[in-house]
């Protein structure tokens, strides 16, 4: 396509598009292949999910990832994989040195689930640079946004897409819109995106809600949306499951847990892990494990009901981020469980507070919907499904910090009239040594 010409979607003029020529997107229903070079969240076919074509052409040396970029690229958890990623040339990038996130063995957390030492690994995405995987999708969303010169940068979201994409569009210099549900959004998540200095706008509804009437807004006006049904946002994505087996030197554990919501990061595990197998990077596939709230469990009763039949919900649960009842990557998360023979659960709000609880008391710390995991991990030991001494590891998708509230009512609130087990309440003294000591004596000893 010619530099000056304008798209035939409607969308914004592909200032860069020459550039991205060689890039692909392919349609997961009909197979229908389009250029990459220009804003595209459906099929213009069918309007199937699209997925970024990246060749492999043969076996892949690790050795090269990093090599041959310009320092800020080379240094970023994302830019590193580059050739696993599509090829947005550098001039468009815009990289917060996203990635290189830290992979605990916690010998704690592998007990609590129930599995023999040293088989536990937790992935602390919560250590981006907006507290969350989700930088990991937005510099490839950014990017690609900038290369093909889109104008306004847009999503609807639950909270951390919100703020990643704030903070990305501000690093790119360009505006953001961003469409978040009215109730029960955390207060840190929305400040964040308020700082970052996106345009917010609270819709009188869901998630769900808010996504559809954004997608409207976009099929009529010229915004770029970065939702995760963008398929570049899920390229970025995929680099938590590369580094995390480049951490472990490629050798895969049993099983890759993580919480499913809107289930783009499902989709972008099994692409990833796909990729590797076709690079030869591992020689065996670890299962997808993924975990859902059990008020927000869509696919996890699509896969207990033997992929028959999909139904939407109405999401209700304490993980905001995975409060969803309708995620728009279904059908590429179940070819991601499909292609790894994984499995599917749900877990209730109290099983994901517990989990969270271990998480933050050995010092790792998260926020709910990523303690879906563990919760998960343990259930599926409990059950049998999982043997003890199988490893596995789980993702831990984003911050402590993320939703303090949840700490608050998890250790400060009674629970049907009782303080949760394990909650670690503040002492109240007055200021004086000997009001120390007796409160300090009776918490200590007492
Ligand atoms: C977005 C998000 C999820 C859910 O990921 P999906 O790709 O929508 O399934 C889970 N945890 C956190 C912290 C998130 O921000
Ligand atoms: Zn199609």
């Amino acid at each position: 396509m010619g530099a000056a010409e304008r798209v035939a979607v409607g969308g914004p003029t592909a200032i860069l598009g020459g550039a991205l020529a060689g890039i692909e997107v392919r349609c997961m229903a009909c197979g229908a292949v389009s250029p990459g070079d220009r804003p595209l969240t459906a099929c213009p076919v069918c309007g199937g999910l699209l997925d970024v074509v990246v060749p492999i052409a043969g076996p892949i040396d690790p050795a090269v990832f990093g090599r041959g970029l310009p320092g800020p690229l080379a240094r970023s958890g994302v830019w590193r994989f580059r050739p696993l990623l599509p090829a947005i040339p550098d001039e468009a990038i815009v990289s917060r040195w996203e990635g290189n996130t830290p992979l605990y063995r916690d010998d704690r957390l592998a007990a609590w689930a129930g599995l023999d030492a040293g088989a536990v690994r937790v992935k602390h995405e919560g250590h981006n640079p907006t507290a969350s995987f989700k930088d990991r999708g937005m510099t490839v969303g950014v990017s690609h946004a900038k290369a093909v010169g889109a104008r306004i940068v847009a999503c609807a979201s639950t909270g951390n897409t919100s703020a990643s994409l704030a903070s990305y569009a501000a690093a790119a210099g360009m505006p953001s819109l961003v469409l978040v549900p009215d109730a029960k959004i955390s207060g840190g998540k929305l400040s964040q995106t308020i700082a970052y200095g996106a345009k917010v706008v609270q819709v009188a509804g869901d998630f769900d809600v808010a996504l559809a009437l954004l997608r409207q807004l976009t099929a009529a006006w010229d915004v770029y949306l970065v939702n995760s049904v963008n398929p570049f946002r899920l390229e970025g994505q995929k680099t938590i499951v590369f580094e995390t087996l480049e951490q472990l030197a490629w050798q895969p554990p049993d099983y890759l847990v993580l919480p499913g919501g809107n289930l783009g990061n499902t989709a972008a595990f099994g692409k990833a892990l796909r990729e590797l197998f076709e690079a030869e990077l591992i020689d065996r596939v670890p299962k997808l494990v993924v975990v859902q709230a059990a008020g927000a469990a869509p696919f996890a009763a699509y896969w207990d009901g033997g992929w028959e039949r999909f139904a939407a919900v109405q999401a209700e649960t304490v993980a905001t981020a995975i409060k969803i009842g309708n995620p728009a990557s279904t059908a590429r998360a179940r070819r991601s469980v499909e292609f790894t023979g994984g499995l599917v659960t749900s877990v209730g709000d109290d099983e994901i507070m517990d989990a969270k609880a271990e998480i933050d008391r050995v010092g790792i710390g998260c926020e709910p919907a990523s303690a879906a995991s563990l919760a998960g991990l343990r259930r599926l030991v409990a059950a049998g499904t999982i043997r003890r001494d199988a490893t596995a590891v789980c993702v831990l998708t984003g911050h402590v910090l993320k939703d303090s509230d949840a700490v608050a009512a998890y250790h400060l609130d009674d629970h049907a009239g009782l303080p949760r087990p394990g909650a670690n309440r503040p002492l109240r003294v007055a200021a004086d040594l000997p009001s120390l000591e007796r409160a300090l004596a009776d918490a200590l000893h007492g």
